[in-house]
């Protein structure tokens, strides 16, 4: 049968990487197997949820290309895939579990246990449920219910030593009395969570339970919750935590955690599918850059490590250079597009000299955004001259002389193209008896002010004769009546 696997996540909080590294296995998962990937918005928490959160998330994988087969917006045989709109599913399945004696009627006030709870921390001692309801009498149970007393429901977790096999970890044994009886369904009608995901997974027919490691204590409740409703237990993998490089787990302090802050930052999202796909999980060779394609052919629940993952920012801009290398021209420029609008440059993404211009930048570029601050001195009427530059580069006798030489020259040559130029750039240092060097050294300063920047000779043929002569000509000015505030 093929698989039916899940993301669930809360819209409590932005898409996470974590939370979209989980999401990228399950759908690599049920595309290795042809099965179905659902998704299922976990919003019964009212007060902490919110839709712009599900926009969020939602937007986050459609840009990772994490296509979901069921869920919000598709629909799907099993719907509705949002638990707020199946709340009278968790109340039902948990009535029935008590109608079959799984579960029970607690009307412990919160106040009570809550008091019983620390005052058996403070004796250093872990509290547990201590079954009050479980037994109390028909009677007084009818004076609780003619009283209106609230009242939870709590799972009978019956006292068994109970077993599964999580396809990372391998066997899990679990001893059943060292569980509370938990409540299932709150006196205000919500579910809890083991509730929600056990019902929604059964009625969804959930195969794999793909998740993260944070769930493994999780896990012998939800058992037990499978075998009370009758519904077959799903094979359950979860997968090692992320951490930063410090190996503590990965939050805010190591920076940016939201997958839509790593869109901002100029990272393509096939880099981030690949870069978050070897969090954990290997394909048994020594492959690194996949496809997702190659990904989905590869993946499989044995490839995933038990140890935990180490997200490495050094890598990930490595990988996104990758990416942006291979990047077909017209990708790239649609890509970066956005980011130059938003730098206040004016670029049209069809234009074959934009084409030339990524080309040339792109072996320097590791993320989107540095393609804007690469370009800026070709398509900028001005340029500024860093102060680095002016002292490392500028301060020869006689240069002005020589780049005015230059710029004769370049003004003569034809067609103005690369080998032109740079016959041009070696004759008159040549013919001035200087190192051709200082003349290439000086004129990167004079077009792009900056002390690097791609081959000179192409970016002179891409930034053309005129503006080439016009900046060569404002250098000399500006080696005639040395540096001012005003340059510009
Ligand atoms: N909504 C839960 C979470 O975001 C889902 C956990 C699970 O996959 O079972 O952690």
């Amino acid at each position: 049968m093929a698989p039916r696997v899940r993301f669930a996540p809360s819209p409590t909080g932005y898409l996470h990487v974590g939370g979209a590294r989980t999401a990228l296995f399950n759908w690599l998962y049920a595309r290795r197997h042809g099965g179905t990937f659902v998704l299922r918005i976990e919003d019964t928490d009212v007060q902490r949820s919110s839709a712009d959160m599900v926009t969020g998330i939602l937007e986050g994988m459609r840009w990772l290309g994490l296509d979901w087969d069921e869920g919000p917006d598709v629909g799907g045989a099993r719907g509705p895939y949002f638990q707020s709109e199946r709340l009278d599913r968790y109340r039902e399945a948990a009535a029935r579990l008590v109608r079959e004696g799984h579960a029970y009627y607690c009307y412990c006030s919160a106040e009570r246990l809550r008091s019983e709870r620390e005052k058996a921390e403070q004796e250093g001692a872990a509290w547990q449920y201590d079954r009050t309801c479980l037994a109390l009498t028909p009677d007084r149970v009818a004076a609780l219910e003619a009283a209106g007393a609230p009242r939870a429901i709590r799972f009978k977790v019956p006292s068994t030593r109970t077993a599964f096999v999580d396809a990372v970890h391998g066997p899990i044994e679990f001893d059943s009395a060292r569980l509370e009886d938990f409540v299932l369904l709150r006196s205000d009608g919500y579910p809890t969570y083991h509730l929600s995901v056990v019902v929604d997974d059964a009625e969804m027919e959930i195969s794999h339970v793909i998740r993260g490691d944070d769930h493994i204590s999780n896990t012998p409740k939800h058992v037990l919750l499978f075998q009370a409703l009758g519904a077959p237990t799903p094979v359950f993998a979860h997968v090692p935590l992320i951490l930063g490089a410090d190996k503590k787990r990965l939050s805010k302090r190591h920076g940016a955690t939201s997958v839509s802050e790593y869109r901002r930052q100029g990272y393509l999202p096939e880099a981030m599918v690949n870069f978050l796909a070897l969090l954990g999980w290997s394909p048994g060779d020594d492959r690194e850059l996949m496809s997702m394609d190659e990904l989905a052919g590869a993946f499989s629940l044995e490839g995933i490590s038990r140890g935990n993952a180490v997200f490495n920012t050094d890598k990930l801009d490595w990988m996104n250079g990758q990416y942006i290398v291979r990047l077909a021209t017209d990708s790239l420029a649609a890509a970066v597009a956005p980011f130059f609008q938003e730098a206040g440059l004016q670029v049209r993404i069809s234009d074959p000299w934009f084409h030339r211009l990524l080309d040339l930048l792109r072996p320097r570029a590791k993320r989107l955004t540095d393609f804007v601050d690469l370009a800026r001195p070709f398509l900028s009427d001005t340029v500024e001259y860093e102060a680095e530059a002016i002292e490392k580069h500028l301060g020869s006798a006689g240069l002005g002389a020589h780049v005015d030489a230059l710029a004769t020259s370049l003004r003569s040559i034809d067609p103005f193209d690369e080998p032109h130029v740079e016959a041009a750039v070696r004759g008159t240092a040549a013919e001035r008896g200087i190192k051709a060097g200082m003349l290439i050294h000086a004129t990167r300063v004079a077009v792009t002010g900056r002390t690097a920047s791609p081959g000179l000779f192409e970016v002179l043929a891409l930034l053309g004769r005129e503006r080439t002569v016009a900046r060569l000509e404002r250098l000399v000015n500006f080696l005639a009546t040395g540096p001012r505030a005003d340059f510009s």
